[in-house]
């Protein structure tokens, strides 16, 4: 078994589209990434992020009968739990945050469980940088692959911070307007040069339902977003997409450029399943079978032969 170390928010959310509004429901950026890389094989996972006694119990137990370990979840006696809402706009590709409480993040000090602190790759999901940081400073063991991901949140509020982090990591994923914002470029293509310059060595930029492209200094790498008739609510799809994009390198080990644009491809995949339901919902009950058909409708999708003259 290969392990993975998954760093993120676990929250309730408050969202709303054109198709409805939802009061306080499950979220977080932890809570999308332990559930995406639930559908690998070979990978333990366990998430360090912290919640307040606020947090329904039912919720623990579906992370937990998903088999992720929660030893490194702090409950705050207390404490509230981390609060976002947010509301899409008629594309969907686009959002406002209404209100972000940070609550019990605020004075949050990660404690990475002993059995992780060996982690074979490290997902830093979406949380304030000096958490981050900190649980990279915990690894007793160098993993073979450190992932970051972030939004502008943290640019706004902690971008120095946010940089430290950055130089220490190898994959950064991040949306497009994001890398504009941190690169302070407008061209995709430059943007993932400058950020690569700030310490990783390989760049994901995700274009919503215009798919993700990863970059290192030589190759580009193209994977498309599934076309879906209908997107209910896009919440957690990066996260979603993040947590196959670092289950799949968990689960086979493999960190050269070909494994990771399979490993982008794996987190388009499940990001598809997310935006069809509100919430978690869609990721709470996903088989394998329906995972492993719609892989092969990607294939199906991008693959066609040419011939040259
Ligand atoms: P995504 O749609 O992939 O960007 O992720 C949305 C999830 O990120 C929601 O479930 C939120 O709870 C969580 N989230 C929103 N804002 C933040 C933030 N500033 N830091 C960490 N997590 C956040």
């Amino acid at each position: 078994m290969n392990k993975l170390l998954i760093v993120g928010t676990v929250a309730f959310d408050a969202i709303e589209t054109p198709f409805g509004k939802t009061d306080k429901i499950l979220g977080g950026a932890a809570t999308y990434i332990g559930l995406s890389a639930a559908n690998f094989k070979n990978v333990d996972s366990a998430i360090v992020s912290v919640i307040g006694d606020d947090f329904p119990q039912e919720y623990l137990d579906m992370l937990a009968a998903k088999s992720i370990d929660l030893s490194g979840l702090e409950t705050v006696k207390g404490g509230k739990t981390f609060f976002w809402s947010g509301k899409y706009h008629n594309d969907m590709n686009t959002r406002d945050t209404l209100e972000t409480q940070l609550n019990v993040l605020e004075n949050f000090n990660p404690i990475v469980p002993e059995g992780y602190k060996d982690a074979d790759v490290v997902m830093l999901g979406n949380l304030h940088p000096l958490v981050q940081l900190g649980v990279i400073e915990q690894m007793t063991k160098k993993p073979k692959l450190v992932v970051l991901d972030t939004m502008n949140f943290w640019m706004d509020c902690a971008l120095k911070e946010l940089k430290q982090v950055i130089a220490k990591v190898d994959v950064i994923t991040i949306n497009d307007e994001e890398a504009r914002q941190l690169s302070g470029e407008y061209s995709l293509v430059k943007a993932a040069r400058v950020i690569s310059e700030m310490g990783p060595k390989y760049v994901v930029i995700k274009k919503g339902e215009h798919g993700a492209l990863i970059f290192d200094k030589e190759n580009v790498f193209f994977a498309p977003a599934l076309p879906l008739e209908e997107v209910f609510d896009p919440t957690g799809a990066g996260d979603t997409f993040a947590g196959g994009f670092s289950g799949f390198i968990a689960s086979t080990g493999d960190v050269s450029f070909d494994n990771m644009k399979k490993a982008i491809v794996h987190g388009s995949n499940l990001a598809s399943f997310c935006v069809e339901k509100f919430g978690t919902e869609r990721m709470e009950n996903l088989s394998r079978e329906e995972v492993s058909n719609r892989l092969l409708q990607f294939k199906a999708l991008t693959q066609f032969e040419i011939e040259l003259n």
